[in-house]
């Protein structure tokens, strides 16, 4: 299992990827997103070399507010557009995997049809990533509507459209990580690891909250073996240090 973490993307972002170079990451998930990466604000050559100074490998995240599942269409589609400009950018890194995050603008609008503009707007995400040589995998979210049986509803209309597990989204609420492994284990293609109380997604480091991790990874190892994110959010990074540690011990054990 390859490990690694995000930039901060209200920091210096070359500073950021040394951090994770320098911490013994064997990637970045790159966080393009407001406020100090944003595509205007990305040098594109610098921040190859540096991720070549470090062998650091990249995979494309995206900013989880992007309102693809907006009642307004214009709204809507102006989410893809600004999907296409972090695309370009992704594109010119050589990254060949990008995230998008699960949305519910819900209110006056029923579960069923959010899930179609999501599908909507995922449809031409996928297609206009599809040109750059780039595959999308849809992230469910900390929302009460982030279940198994939703996410089964987008993946199943979108067939190119791959799975990307947040252990930490899939144990709010009584979910279980176990069963979106279950299900969606033959589309899955990244996962991200972080603790939480069960009650909100906090983000924590590993064994700070009630999750199993170990348990979940025993489960999530019995079919995948490629890119695990401590998307852990601590102000203090000694805490991710640790986990660090802690993860790549039982990976040792058990792989
Ligand atoms: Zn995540």
């Amino acid at each position: 299992m390859k490990l690694g973490f995000p930039n901060h993307p209200r920091k210096d972002v070359i500073e950021e990827i040394r951090w994770i170079g320098d911490s013994g990451f064997d990637f970045v998930d790159l966080f393009l997103e407001e406020d100090k990466a944003t595509p205007n604000k990305i040098n594109v050559w610098e921040l190859k070399e540096v991720v070549g100074s470090y062998s650091l490998d990249i995979i494309g995240h995206t900013a989880w507010y992007l309102p693809i599942s907006s009642p307004s269409k214009r709204i809507r589609d102006s989410a893809v557009a600004e999907f296409e400009r972090y695309l370009k950018v992704f594109h010119k890194l050589e990254v060949e995997l990008v995230n998008i995050h699960a949305n519910w603008q819900t209110g006056l609008f029923s579960v069923e049809e959010v899930i179609s503009f999501q599908i909507e707007s995922i449809r031409k995400i996928v297609k206009i990533a599809e040109e750059y040589g780039i595959d999308i995998m849809y992230e469910p979210i900390d929302t009460p509507f982030d279940t198994v049986e939703n996410t089964e509803k987008i993946l199943s209309a979108i067939p190119e459209l791959y799975f990307h597990l947040d252990i930490g989204h899939a144990s709010l609420y009584g979910r279980k990580p176990q069963d979106f492994i279950d299900r969606f284990y033959d589309r899955l293609r990244h996962v991200h690891l972080h603790d939480n109380n069960g009650l909100r997604d906090l983000h924590l480091p590993l064994g700070c909250g009630k999750i199993e991790w170990m348990e979940v990874l025993k489960h999530l190892l019995r079919y995948y073996n490629k890119t695990l994110t401590l998307e852990i959010f601590s102000p203090d990074r000694e805490y991710v240090l640790v986990a660090k540690k802690k993860v790549e011990r039982f990976l040792r054990e058990h792989s």
